[in-house]
C-alpha cells in the first residue's frame, strides 16, 4: 500500500474511535456523491465558441495515458465525437462530458482503433439520459458495423430496461441509427449537419486500402476545425482545410517506425517486422501534416493519432524531428484532456484541459 494511503487509513481508524466508523465513512459517501452530482462539462456546448476536446490521442498501440481515436468537437448547443476509439469513453465520464446531450458519432473508417468504443458510447449516453436513437455516420459499411454491435449490446440493452423500466431507459435510445454519407469520387463533399449555425461537412481523404475514408470539417462562428481521420497527404484534405482555424491531423513518425520495424525483423520477429513497416503505407509524417497545414494556410496544426506516441519530452522532440523550418504556424502535440477553445470571429483561440 503505497504511504499515503496508508496514512489515510490510519487516520480513518483513529477518527473511527472518537466519532464512530458509520458517521464517518456516511459523511465521506455523502461527499463523494456531492461531487459526483456537480454540474457537468454542458458549458462547452453554449459558449459560443468552437470547442474541440481530444479524447483520444492514441493509436493500437497501448499507451498509458492515451485512449485510441477519438475528438469531441461542441458548438451551437451539439455535441458530436468523431471516432470513438477503444478507451475513448471511459475519459468522456472521467471528465464528466455531456453524453446526455450527444448529437451523434461521426465514423472517419472502419478500423477498430476508431470503432472499438461505439456499443459503450451509446449505452453510456442512453444511462446519462440521452432520449433518442444515437446517429452514427460514417462511409458505406457504417450500416455493418453499426447492426453488429447493435447485435452484441442486445441482451445488455433488455437487462437495463427490464431492470429499471422502460419510463428510465427508453429502448429505442438504447440503440443506434446508421446514416451512410455516400461520397463517390475523391474530390467530393457533403454537407452532413447544418443548425443553429453549426455545420459539419464529410470530405474524402486517402487511407487505401481502407476505402472509403472521411474526414470532417465543423465551421460554427466564423471559425473552422478539420479532424482528418487517417490518411496519407492528399490535397482533398488540403482543400477542404483551407482557410480553416486548426487541423486535427494524424501522425505517425516514420523515422522511428522504420527504425523500429527493422530493429524487429533483426530480432528474428519477420512478420511483426513486416506488419509494422505496412502501415507506413497510409498515413501522415509529422512533416507532411505541417506541409498540408502550411499549404491550407490554417492557424495551428493538432497533431493526434500519435504513432508511436510519445511519453515524455526527448520523445515529443524526436517525434517533431524533420519539422524544422517547413511552417511559421503553431505545431502542438495532442494529449488526452486537451481542451482547444476558439471563441467566434477571431484568430485567437485558447488551450487548457478539459478537466
Ligand atoms: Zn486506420
Ligand atoms: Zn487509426
Amino acid at each position: 500500500m503505497p504511504n499515503r494511503a496508508r496514512v489515510g487509513t490510519l487516520l480513518l481508524a483513529l477518527f473511527c474511535g472518537v466519532a464512530g466508523c458509520d458517521a464517518i465513512t456516511g459523511r465521506l459517501i455523502d461527499q463523494g456523491v456531492k461531487q459526483a452530482l456537480r454540474g457537468n462539462r454542458a458549458d462547452l456546448l453554449d459558449d459560443g465558441k468552437l470547442n474541440v476536446v481530444l479524447c483520444g490521442t492514441g493509436s493500437p498501440l497501448a499507451a498509458a495515458g492515451r485512449a485510441s481515436a477519438c475528438t469531441a468537437v461542441l458548438a451551437g448547443g451539439h455535441f458530436f465525437l468523431v471516432d470513438v476509439g477503444p478507451a475513448s469513453v471511459h475519459n468522456l465520464g472521467l471528465w464528466r462530458m455531456p453524453l446526455e446531450r450527444l448529437a451523434g458519432v461521426l465514423l472517419t473508417h472502419f478500423h477498430s482503433d476508431h470503432i472499438g468504443d461505439l456499443g459503450e458510447t451509446v449505452t453510456q449516453s442512453w444511462i446519462a439520459g440521452r432520449k433518442a436513437p444515437l446517429p452514427v455516420y460514417g462511409p458505406p459499411g457504417v450500416d455493418r458495423v453499426v447492426a453488429g454491435f447493435q447485435e452484441a449490446y442486445a441482451l445488455d440493452r433488455g437487462y437495463r430496461v427490464a431492470h429499471h423500466d422502460a419510463a428510465n431507459m427508453p429502448p429505442e435510445a438504447g440503440t443506434l441509427s446508421a446514416r451512410i454519407l455516400a461520397l463517390p469520387s475523391l474530390d467530393e463533399a457533403a454537407v452532413v449537419f447544418e443548425q443553429d449555425g453549426l455545420r459539419v461537412t464529410a470530405f474524402r481523404v486517402d487511407h487505401t486500402p481502407v476505402s472509403p475514408a472521411y474526414g470532417y470539417r465543423f465551421d460554427f462562428g466564423g471559425r473552422s476545425v478539420v479532424v482528418s481521420g487517417d490518411t496519407k497527404p492528399t490535397e482533398n484534405l488540403v482543400r477542404q482545410s483551407k482557410g480553416a482555424s486548426i487541423l486535427v491531423a494524424e501522425a505517425l513518425a516514420v523515422h522511428i517506425v522504420e527504425r523500429v520495424s527493422k530493429g524487429i525483423s533483426e530480432g528474428g520477429n519477420a512478420r511483426l517486422g513486416r506488419m509494422s513497416h505496412d502501415i507506413l503505407e497510409y498515413h501522415t509524417s509529422p512533416a507532411q501534416a505541417v506541409e498540408m497545414a502550411r499549404d491550407a494556410g490554417v492557424e495551428a496544426l493538432v497533431l493526434t493519432h500519435l504513432v508511436p506516441a510519445p511519453q515524455n519530452r526527448v520523445v515529443e522532440w524526436l517525434f517533431l524531428r524533420g519539422t524544422e523550418g517547413l511552417w511559421s504556424g503553431e505545431v502542438i502535440l495532442a494529449r488526452d484532456g486537451m481542451l482547444i477553445s476558439l471563441p467566434p470571429n477571431s484568430t485567437e483561440f485558447t488551450l487548457g484541459n478539459v478537466s
